[in-house]
């Protein structure tokens, strides 16, 4: 089928929804920008494998609601208050078909956020989409998070790390907690999380200069899917011997 020749679901209306669960609500351009995303994700699925979530309610909820539920605290500005004289800096580590950093960018342009992933052909995606939209506030890097974590241009230089679906939680903050600033903050999303896992990752929080601060478990609005959401405060300088060399984190996790 060409492109052109595909039809596009409508992302379904959920207003209340939005409100009632983020305590946020996008306006109308942030609701186009949403639907010419997932068109755009649609489309490039019948070229390459981005994402098997393509059904429209699936897509907003799986997608872009539980990218936006994670960084709630952000959009209703608890942290990283918009207006504020500094231009926070955002960091999605192996964001795959943007998520959930993309919807992040959407809802606060005043945020820079780059988009960190290892495949190029995902992110030539992601970059070709964010000028389509003339998103000035997405940068795009085609590379690993652990040569990312190395680079004086990137090390202890962002405020907000996020993590979705990239590995075990150990590895993730391998990944997140070097490209911290001292006082930023790492996101880390997780479907079911216990209790016992929160004690055993904050061992390695603190192996990597990071304290989680809180665990927050929720359930997705429309099938009840369980989620947690992990937030991390980076507290001190990230050792230099991490994050140790590509492969590693995922080979033998802290
Ligand atoms: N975060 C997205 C989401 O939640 O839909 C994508 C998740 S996908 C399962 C994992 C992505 O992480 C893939 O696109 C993969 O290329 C990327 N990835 C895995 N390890 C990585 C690494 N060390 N550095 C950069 N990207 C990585």
């Amino acid at each position: 089928m060409s492109q052109d020749s595909l039809q596009h679901s409508r992302l379904p209306d959920l207003s209340d929804v939005w409100h009632e669960t983020l305590g946020w609500q996008p306006d109308a351009g942030h609701l186009l920008e949403f639907q010419t995303l997932y068109d755009r994700i649609v489309d490039a699925n019948t070229q390459f494998n981005l994402t098997r979530i393509v059904e429209a309610e699936e897509f907003w909820e799986k997608h872009l609601w539980d990218s936006l539920r994670g960084v709630s605290c952000v959009l209703r500005g608890e942290v990283f208050p918009e207006g504020d004289a500094e231009k926070y800096r955002a960091i999605d580590i192996g964001t795959g078909a943007g998520f959930p950093g993309f919807p992040l960018a959407i809802a606060r342009p005043d945020i820079e956020v780059t988009l960190l992933d290892s495949t190029h052909k995902k992110v030539n995606f992601l970059q070709q989409l964010a000028e389509e939209l003339g998103m000035e506030n997405i940068k795009t890097m085609t590379a690993r998070a652990e040569e990312v974590g190395r680079k004086n241009s990137d090390r202890e230089s962002y405020d907000l790390a996020l993590a979705r679906a990239v590995g075990p939680a150990s590895v993730c903050l391998e990944y997140a907690l070097p490209l911290l600033k001292i006082g930023g903050m790492a996101i880390l999303y997780r479907g079911h999380w216990t209790e016992e896992e929160t004690e055993k990752l904050s061992t390695t929080a603190a192996q990597l200069g990071g304290v989680i601060s809180t665990v927050e478990a929720f359930t997705t609005p429309l099938t009840r899917g369980v989620r947690n959401c992990l937030y991390l405060s980076k507290i001190k300088p990230t050792p230099a011997q991490f994050p140790r060399a590509v492969g590693l984190p995922k080979q033998k996790p802290l």
